[in-house]
């Protein structure tokens, strides 16, 4: 772990050479070693030998998720089968899954990345980590389980679901780390509740939470319910899971691994590469990946990477909260925007609580309707019809004027949308 710290604390001119090696190493083996690579680069007329700086890697074309669609299942391989030990995939919020294979070397560096994670959040040793993410063919649940273990945390690998008996063992077993989306994290609180716990005294001091976004509103009522310090951190299948960034103790951002992979931010129409600070799509180029290599890939998630330095004295660059998924941006007559802006203007309404779904009534691949049902919170609901429409005008006059948009809205009884212990899935399409 010594080692391995110090890789956060480069200075500049180490942490470029560093990363042209890396760049270099990623790009000789995907082309030695990967057929789908080696034709990518004799279609765009490339020679690793061409590749040698950041510049010149520009020139290798981008990965995108239909790519690596395509290769299903085993198309991405890069080493012969029988040196894959493990297969994962993405949960498949957006379409077909992706496959991700592992050598033991893959393994044995993903351990090692997810505890950098869990040691900048704050993690020790001496800690006891409940795993609420489920074990399976999502990375979450092993990644962390790995991570933690190989930082020498006392893990519980309970997996998703069953809460009251999750809430049970928390106690039973003085664990004081949570694992978890963050949709599930307040969901477990609100059991608790229901059940009679006060959640504060169960103990727990950090959370530990990906797999989807994390409003402030959320975070904020996490922690107020938990009495814990909420951190969150960022992962997908396709360039390992957990483990590529996470938050320090600052919380200004989710720190990068950049000894580990390379990041950049592209516009997402054009392709091209953008500079530090302005949002646009993140692109990742994991170093050391050998049975699925990918070089370039597209994440579809929208961030901007953060330069400025952190108060804890990481010269890594950091990558903002993500806003949204490419693919999550809904285009209704003319206007642009992503859920989570939506989210931010119902987080404004003390009388919302964070729990709300989008439903695109499309027609002909248009959205012709966008329908957002929010849930109300006990206190803010009301058996007055007239109070109701008064909350609803004004939620609609804010949805207005900060975003232009004026969706339907369908204000929802407290506790009638539904819950999930996994990925919170907010957008419902509805062909009509
Ligand atoms: P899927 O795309 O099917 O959900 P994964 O299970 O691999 O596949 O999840 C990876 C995706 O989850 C990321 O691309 C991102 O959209 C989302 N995600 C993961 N961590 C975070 C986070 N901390 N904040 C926001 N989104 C996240
Ligand atoms: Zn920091």
């Amino acid at each position: 772990m010594q080692e391995d710290t110090q890789k956060d604390f480069l200075e500049p001119a180490e942490r470029t050479t560093q990363q042209t090696r890396g760049i270099m190493q990623a790009v000789r083996h995907a082309y030695q070693n990967s057929p789908y690579y080696r034709k990518v680069f004799d279609n765009a007329g490339l020679k690793p030998d061409q590749i040698n700086n950041f510049p010149d890697f520009q020139q290798v074309p981008f990965t995108r998720k239909d790519d690596l669609r395509d290769a299903y299942p085993y198309g991405m391989a890069a080493v012969p089968m029988e040196r894959i030990v493990r297969i994962h995939a993405s949960s498949g919020t957006t379409g077909k899954p992706i496959v991700a294979g592992y050598t033991k070397q893959d393994l044995d560096d993903w351990a090692a990345a997810v505890a950098r994670i869990c040691a900048m959040a704050g993690v020790k040793a001496s800690d006891i980590a409940q795993i609420s993410f489920g074990y399976g063919l999502f990375t979450g649940g092993f990644g962390l389980h790995y991570g933690l273990e190989r930082l020498g945390a006392t893990v519980v690998p309970f997996s998703s679901g069953n809460t009251e008996r999750q809430l049970a063992l928390m106690q039973d077993f003085n664990t004081n780390v949570l694992v978890s989306t963050p949709s599930f994290a307040l969901y477990m609180a609100e059991i608790a509740i229901e059940l009679g716990f006060k959640p504060r005294e169960f103990g727990l001091t950090i959370g530990l939470f990906g797999g989807e976004p994390c409003s402030d509103a959320m975070r904020e009522d996490i922690e107020k319910f938990w009495g814990l310090k909420a951190t969150v951190n960022y992962g997908l299948t396709e360039v390992v899971g957990p483990g590529i960034s996470g938050e320090c103790e600052e919380r200004t951002g989710m720190h990068i691994l950049e000894d580990v992979y390379f990041p950049e931010i592209i516009d997402p129409e054009s392709g091209e590469v953008l500079p530090d600070g302005v949002t646009g799509e993140l692109v990742l180029t994991p170093f050391h990946k050998e049975g699925f290599p990918v070089l370039r890939y597209r994440t579809g998630d929208i961030t901007r990477l953060i330069s400025e330095p952190c108060p804890c004295g990481r010269t890594t660059r950091r990558m903002d909260y993500i806003t949204g998924r490419s693919d999550d941006m809904i285009i209704i007559k003319g206007v642009n925007v992503f859920p989570s802006q939506i989210e931010e203007v119902l987080a404004g309404f003390s009388e919302v609580s964070p729990h709300y779904i989008l439903i695109l009534h499309k027609q002909k691949g248009f959205i012709k309707d966008l329908e957002v049902q929010i849930e109300l919170t006990p206190e803010g609901f009301s058996d007055s019809f007239r109070q109701l429409e008064a909350l609803e005008g004004r939620i609609r006059q804010r949805l207005r004027s900060t975003l232009s948009l004026a969706p339907r809205l369908k204000l929802m009884e407290p506790r009638t949308l539904e819950r999930t212990t996994g990925k919170t899935k907010r957008i419902i399409v509805n062909e009509l």
